[in-house]
């Protein structure tokens, strides 16, 4: 069996297209959504994952505001920016590149963004949102994830999920959201011991690492769908996720490449995350 592949690409694609339409709605009505990213310093990857973060709004023709400070910015300096965006009405999103100078307290910046504005959704309010089942921003790597299943008509109800990686960006809510939609569960993390044991049994099997070949074709159980969130470089240099994919897709039943997967997604949710920000705040208006 060859697996069928879930295309990052197009539904990211599709996403946007219909994203732009609800903009579109909204700036008629007289609210541009807007996102503010916050860059401090100079981290070569963090500066192409903000560009990509500014031109992904402007296509949908959101506003993006791009607040660039230098690796020396204080932390108070940073809190200041960040309090004045919360108070700027015409400002939807927050969002602060991580990671940040290890002068800074992460959890401290991430606090003082409003939870109504962190389309991240990396504050306390909202991870505790997410794990009560309540109304909040979901971290855009897992929200695409559900995305994906969601488009290719996988259902998680009743399924036995299975986790690999536990970080609070990625592991921890995504097995939340698969909770939600009614899978049991199985988080793995480094201390697993015999991790196949565990993948074996998968219907969804997340792979959420940070290490290529974490999970081989003897891991994976047949017709199983594997979504791979890893973003890895093999030896040419040449990205790739923790999933050995040309083996794995041979016994899985759906599966997400890298590139070309996860990683549009993620990038297509924050644009849904901001846009909704935005129609809180307009319903919020009304009112
Ligand atoms: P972290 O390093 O924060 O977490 C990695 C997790 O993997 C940890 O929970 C760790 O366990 C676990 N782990 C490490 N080694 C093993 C092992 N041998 N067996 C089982 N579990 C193991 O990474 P992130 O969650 O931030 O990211 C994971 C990957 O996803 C990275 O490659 C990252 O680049 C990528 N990523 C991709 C995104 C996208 O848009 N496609 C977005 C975000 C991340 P423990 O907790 O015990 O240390």
């Amino acid at each position: 069996m060859t697996a069928r592949l879930i295309d990052g690409n197009a539904l990211a694609r599709q996403t946007r297209a219909e994203l732009a339409t609800r903009v579109a709605d909204l700036a008629a009505s007289g609210l541009r959504p807007a996102l503010a990213v916050i860059l401090v310093g100079d981290d070569a990857a963090s500066q192409v994952y903000v560009r990509h973060k500014v031109a992904d709004c402007e296509g949908v023709g959101m506003r993006s505001i791009l607040d660039r400070l230098p690796a020396q910015t204080t932390e108070a300096a940073l809190l200041a920016r960040i309090q004045a965006l919360n108070a700027d009405a015409t400002v939807h999103g927050i969002l602060v590149q991580l990671p940040l100078p290890a002068h800074i307290d992460t959890h401290k910046v991430i606090a003082t963004i409003a939870p109504s504005k962190d389309v991240d959704g990396f504050h306390l309010a909202n991870a505790g949102a997410l794990m009560v089942g309540q109304h909040g921003f979901r971290p855009c790597t897992p929200y695409g994830c559900m995305r994906m299943l969601q488009s290719a008509g996988i259902e998680a109800r009743g399924r036995h999920a299975v986790v690999v990686g536990r970080s609070n960006i990625v592991g921890k809510p995504m097995a939340m959201l698969l909770l939600q939609a009614n899978a049991t569960v199985t988080i793995c993390h480094s201390a697993t011991p015999d991790l196949g044991a565990f993948t074996r049994q998968a219907d969804i099997l997340v792979a959420a690492v940070g290490r290529r070949d974490t999970i081989r074709a003897d891991m994976v159980k047949p017709g199983a769908v594997v979504i791979d969130v890893g973003m890895n470089r093999n030896e040419e240099g040449k990205l790739c996720g923790d999933v050995d994919f040309d083996a794995v897709r041979e016994v899985a039943g759906w599966i997400t490449p890298v590139p070309g997967g996860v990683g549009p997604m993620t990038r297509a949710m924050l644009l849904v995350n901001t846009l909704e920000a935005a129609e809180d705040a307009a319903r919020a208006r009304a009112r």
